[in-house]
């Protein structure tokens, strides 16, 4: 699950990550003003890019506000308008820099990427341009930290950055994140570092643990988790076993799986009607895998309710499917007629994705 910016930075103040004064999360109906200026007025969708499309803006009057309030409720950025904008004291700020955590699952281990010019433009950088750190045993160790405050142009300041690398990663960690991005972190006139932006994925399989989690996308049921939002292959499969190697499949063939997706023991056209639904909220994703195992729930049943899922959507990503198992034969016939393939083994399915 995506958190937007405020419920990010909201969460970092709770590990004690320096962020911005919020000042105010308006909502369309609400009427409070800030009562001193500058401050930043956000537009709080789930995309990135807010700053060049017009959806962040500094102000320094009553009125400035109000027409700033106004055209980022009324502005769609890259599909979506906001129900939220976020309002921030303005920082005074000298440098721009860029923070990120991922997992690293090559290496299974949390890494650290870094780039001295952050902001608006780090995408036109050279993905070898990044500094890239494991983190191992904890915490990040010193030579590390001393290395990017150089790459960083303030060895001065290396105490400092270290306490905030080492708080972002714990808020990482505590909050079973998958990714959080620090872009930019802000360098003040007097010395400090500010986590300007904010974004924070968090773990929708860690729901079980964090009772408090209460954010405005909504986790999804335990059978569904993300994977890569900018994932190419969606998967769709029977039994949490089977959902589970599909994954790790779609890695070994070198593509991204953007989710996991266990439908339980049946596989009516609810069911698959709804994980479509789910899966279409990827824009990257070209391909579904759909990978079912009749045991008791038969392939032809299951063949119908693809079909019939299949119609209720004007486009779908291409759909290879594997169903093995009980009535198999009539479901390859029923698919067939619809100008659907069916492949006898994920292998085969994989073939077709070669890279
Ligand atoms: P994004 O474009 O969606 O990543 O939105 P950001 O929150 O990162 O803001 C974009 C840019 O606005 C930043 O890189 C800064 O240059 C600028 N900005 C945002 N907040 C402030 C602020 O408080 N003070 C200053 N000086 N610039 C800001
Ligand atoms: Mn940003």
């Amino acid at each position: 699950m995506r958190l937007l910016e405020y419920e990010s930075k909201r969460l970092l103040r709770a590990f004690a990550v320096p962020v911005p004064t919020e000042v105010l999360v308006l909502r369309e109906e609400s009427k409070e003003k800030p009562s001193a200026f500058p401050v930043v007025v956000k537009s709080q969708v789930p995309a990135g890019g807010r700053g060049k499309a017009g959806g962040i803006k500094i102000v320094h009057d009553s009125n400035e506000y109000q027409a700033a309030r106004e055209a980022i409720f009324a502005q769609e950025i890259k599909g979506y308008k906001p129900n939220t904008i976020l309002v921030e004291e303005a920082v005074d700020v000298v440098n721009e820099l860029y923070l990120s955590f991922i997992i690293n699952r090559e290496v299974a281990a949390i890494e650290l990427i870094a780039h001295q010019e952050g902001g608006v433009e780090v995408e036109s950088h050279d993905s070898a341009e990044f500094r890239k750190y494991t983190i191992k045993n904890g915490g990040i160790d010193d030579a590390a930290i001393d290395e990017l405050a150089d790459v960083f142009n303030i060895p001065e300041k290396a105490f400092l950055l270290g306490d905030i690398i080492q708080q972002l990663y714990e808020t990482f960690v505590k909050s079973d994140a998958t990714l959080l991005e620090i872009n930019p972190l802000f360098l003040t006139h007097d010395g400090q570092f500010i986590a300007g932006d904010c974004k924070i994925v968090l773990d929708d399989a860690a729901l079980f643990r964090h009772p408090d989690w209460s954010f405005e996308d909504k986790p999804h049921d335990a059978n569904f988790i993300l994977l890569n939002e900018f994932g190419s292959v969606a998967t769709i499969a029977n039994g949490a076993g089977l959902a589970m190697a599909t994954v790790d499949a779609v890695v070994a063939a070198g593509l991204t799986p953007s989710n996991f997706l266990d439908i339980g023991g049946s596989a009516t056209t609810e069911q698959i009607v709804e994980s479509f639904k789910k899966i279409l909220k990827f824009k990257n994703v070209d391909t579904i895998i759909i990978n079912i195992f009749g045991g008791i729930v038969q392939c032809d049943t299951v063949a119908k309710a693809i079909i019939d899922s299949q119609k209720q959507f004007s486009s779908l990503p291409r759909l290879l499917i594997r169903l093995s198992g009980n009535r198999s034969e009539e479901a390859a016939k029923l698919l067939s007629q619809s100008q659907l393939h069916l492949y006898q083994s994920l292998n085969e399915c994989l073939k077709e994705l070669a890279p």
